[in-house]
């Protein structure tokens, strides 16, 4: 039995290894929240025994990011400093390895100025187009993975002790990486390989349609564009040609809808936490794509303004599917992170699309606008899959196919 000090490295070298694919001589950047900087500390140590060029830090505080939206100068939240704007663009620009270990307080921005926190998220989205537009396009390898922190374990686990939650926060964790009996590496490969069958049967249909519905009231229409693929487990960076996988740990296998072929009405099946707050029981009525109509018992406000920041913020942009039964879900736990709760549920995005169009890696915006993909500074998963959920998929020829039955793929 391994501690779990090791399966801790185990994870950090996971996350290096097949997460990112680093190679040596590298730049490797690491988004670390400061308060659990020991671990940040552990993924450089292993990136320079890698033969990593270098590793530069972004620590997170979500503490005096909280402090910044309640007293900073009202004129700040319309602009990024320069030079944070020309590190995410230099560092993307020359292939860089990019961790990110997410792990905010949920709620750490509660009761913060709505309209500070909407000005915030359009100037970030403007300064850092770049750069997520080459994530995006996969021109770097990048990774998401999570830790536990202090006020998001208190926020999960109400009732239990601090160290105890910590404590079955790193096992859930380590558990849905596959991390358990030190063979991390091999676990995650067959992992990965057994996405990549589902996206294989997916992609044999060449869908046209998919038609979704749940008790919760979901009737929902999506169309797909004509070139669109299903993409899942490890992808390739475009650059290097690496594979890396971009979130640890992943269920889903995902597409693009059409950007105005999206009918109907979809419930949330659990609540998101977007920019520091929380909406619960929302969801949204789409007609020829366009949302046009959002609600929500709490937090509609902040649903409102995350739809308003751009044209395409009222468009969905990512289709994904993930089974009920499923490492995350099956943990019963809601997690308050995107990261894991749309790992636990089948789930869309509004705003940007992935680029899953053939031939979509070396489109022009344009050219991607005329196959279908939407555009947006943002990209926002909110969960839909429930128990119950039927996904019916209609193929090109007009052949209808079992994709979702009782919550599951039919294949
Ligand atoms: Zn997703
Ligand atoms: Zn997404």
């Amino acid at each position: 039995m391994k501690t779990l000090a090791e399966k801790q490295v185990e994870y950090a070298r996971l996350v290096l290894t097949e997460g990112l694919a680093l190679q040596k001589g590298q730049l490797l950047a690491i988004d670390c929240p400061v308060d659990q900087a020991w671990f940040g500390r552990i993924c450089a140590k292993l990136a320079y025994e890698m033969g990593c060029r270098e590793v530069v830090m972004n620590w997170e505080d979500d503490e005096l990011t909280r402090e910044k939206y309640l007293h900073a100068a009202d004129e700040v939240f319309d602009t990024v400093h320069p030079w944070t704007a020309e590190f995410f663009d230099k560092v993307s620009e020359e292939g860089a390895a990019w961790l990110a270990i997410h792990a905010a307080d949920p709620e750490n921005l509660k009761g913060c100025d709505a309209e500070r926190i909407r000005r915030a998220q359009i100037a970030s989205g403007k300064a850092m187009k770049k750069f997520r537009e080459r994530e995006t396009n996969n021109e770097f390898p990048w990774c998401v993975c999570s830790i536990p922190t202090e006020k998001w374990v208190k926020k999960v686990f109400p009732d239990m002790e601090l160290s105890a939650a910590m404590e079955k926060m790193w096992d859930t964790i380590l558990t849905t990486a596959y991390v358990d009996d030190g063979n991390a590496v091999e676990n995650w490969r067959a992992h990965s390989a057994e996405l990549q069958r589902r996206t294989e049967v997916l992609n044999s249909y060449h869908l046209k349609t998919l038609h979704y519905e749940n008790a919760l009231g979901t009737d929902l229409t999506v169309e797909l564009p004509e070139t669109h693929f299903w993409s899942g487990g490890a992808e390739k960076c475009i650059t290097s040609g690496v594979m890396f996988s971009a979130n640890i740990p992943t269920e889903e296998v995902f597409t693009l809808p059409l950007k105005t072929g999206v009918n109907g009405i979809v419930y949330a099946s659990k609540p998101l936490s977007l920019n520091g707050n929380l909406i619960e029981n929302f969801g949204f009525e789409l007609k020829d794509g366009k949302i046009i109509r959002a609600f929500a018992e709490k937090g509609e406000d902040v649903l409102k303004n995350a739809i308003a920041v751009d044209e395409g913020a009222s468009y969905l942009g990512e289709v994904a599917l993930v089974p009920y039964d499923s490492p995350i879900s099956n943990s019963g736990i809601l997690f308050y992170n995107t990261l894991f709760d749309e790992n636990a549920a089948c789930h869309f995005a509004f705003g940007e699309a992935y680029p899953c169009l053939e031939g979509g890696d070396k489109m022009s915006k344009e050219e991607l606008a005329a196959h279908g993909a939407n555009d947006s500074i943002t990209h926002v998963d909110f969960m839909v899959g429930t128990a119950d959920l039927k996904i019916t998929g209609t193929t090109r020829d007009g052949r209808e196919v079992p994709i979702f039955v009782n919550g599951n793929f039919a294949f």
